[in-house]
């Protein structure tokens, strides 16, 4: 099986940070900052059901008119969060136009907007266009491990790093991944085909062993049916592997502690996106503006023992020198660069 998660920047390594990941088999999307989001066709916009933002700074969150505009009038709520201060954030975004006409949308738009806080809580206000977006607070819960968000089929995380002002960074895990070997399912006389999603299901959700499976046969008997248990499939025919991990981190200021925290939620990752703001012979500006040069990042990498990197939001002085950043994110990471 392919992994579910499909992640694509939004935008070339200069411009404004945006992470869009599609979420595959679920028709749903995440979307990791909201910086310029204008290359993201509305159709793909309107798969977005959660949104992570590190930090308001505006080439992170300037996109959020756009993404409200294309969801006004959709059925799916959208989630969103952020770091300290973000529900206020939002509010005043909200607060900056006009709705005394919204309430002629056949649908309502519930925001839910999430806020990290300072002694490890998320906060919780609703915004709904039926109440012209009115703030609604809801209680706030315990922040376990940073855990944002848990699914049966994945989890997103978060650490608070420091960027002069607290800065999220965050990390998709997948529970766990089933790999279908053809050549033994065809060992076992069945094809391939939807059940095996019922399958994966299944393992998921910690399914006894003897849980049966109906399978087209793949033998001479054409369009009959094989049963099969759990336990034979996963004994003979199945691989769980741990689940695809692909981890966000921009606009960290290069100490021990951001360090700490950045190999900890990135350790063993399949894919890092990281900033490399500054080429290192900058480290000074770097330093002054709170940002990771790429060598810094590199060697970042290399700590979380990750497998790939892909770097980006380029200091826009650097034009024409893409392949300098590159190279210095290599040097120091000693892995594949994307
Ligand atoms: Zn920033
Ligand atoms: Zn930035």
């Amino acid at each position: 099986m392919r992994p579910i998660f499909q992640p694509r920047l939004v935008n070339g390594p200069f411009g404004d940070p945006a992470l869009f990941v599609d979420v595959l088999f679920e028709r749903r999307a995440l979307l990791f900052d909201l910086g310029d989001i204008a290359a993201l066709p509305p159709r793909r916009l309107l798969r977005t059901s959660h949104v992570f933002v590190s930090h308001a700074h505006m080439d992170h969150f300037i996109g959020f008119d756009r993404l409200l505009r294309v969801c006004l009038g959709r059925q799916r709520p959208l989630a969103l969060y952020g770091p300290a201060r973000f529900i206020e954030q939002v509010e005043h975004k909200l607060a900056a136009f006009t709705w005394n006409l919204v309430e002629n949308y056949a649908v309502d738009l519930g925001l839910t907007v999430h806020e990290v806080t300072g002694d490890g809580r998320l906060r919780r206000t609703l915004f709904n266009s039926r109440e012209r977006f009115a703030r609604c607070d809801l209680d706030s819960v315990p922040l376990d491990d940073g855990r944002l968000l848990a699914e049966p089929s994945f989890e997103v995380r978060c650490v608070v790093l420091d960027h002069r002002t607290p800065c999220l960074a965050f990390a998709i895990q997948e529970a766990m991944h089933v790999n279908v070997w053809g050549n033994r399912l065809a060992e076992l006389g069945v094809l391939p085909g939807p059940w095996l999603t019922e399958v994966k299901h299944a393992l998921l959700a910690g399914a006894p062993e003897d849980t049966e499976f109906t399978a087209a046969s793949a033998g001479a008997d054409g369009g009959a049916e094989r049963r099969l248990s759990l336990g034979l499939l996963r004994e003979r025919a199945l691989r769980v592997v741990p689940g695809q991990k692909i981890v966000y981190v921009t606009d960290a200021a290069y100490h021990e502690e951001n360090v700490v925290r950045i190999v900890n939620l990135a350790a063993g990752a399949d894919l890092l996106f990281i900033e490399c703001a500054f080429l290192d012979a900058d480290a000074t500006d770097a330093a002054r503006k709170a940002h990771l040069t790429a060598r810094q990042a590199g060697s970042i990498a290399r700590e979380a023992s990750v497998s790939v990197v892909v770097p980006f939001h380029f200091s826009p002085r650097y034009g024409g020198r893409e392949s300098e950043l590159r190279a210095e994110a290599q040097m120091a990471f000693g892995g594949v660069v994307a």
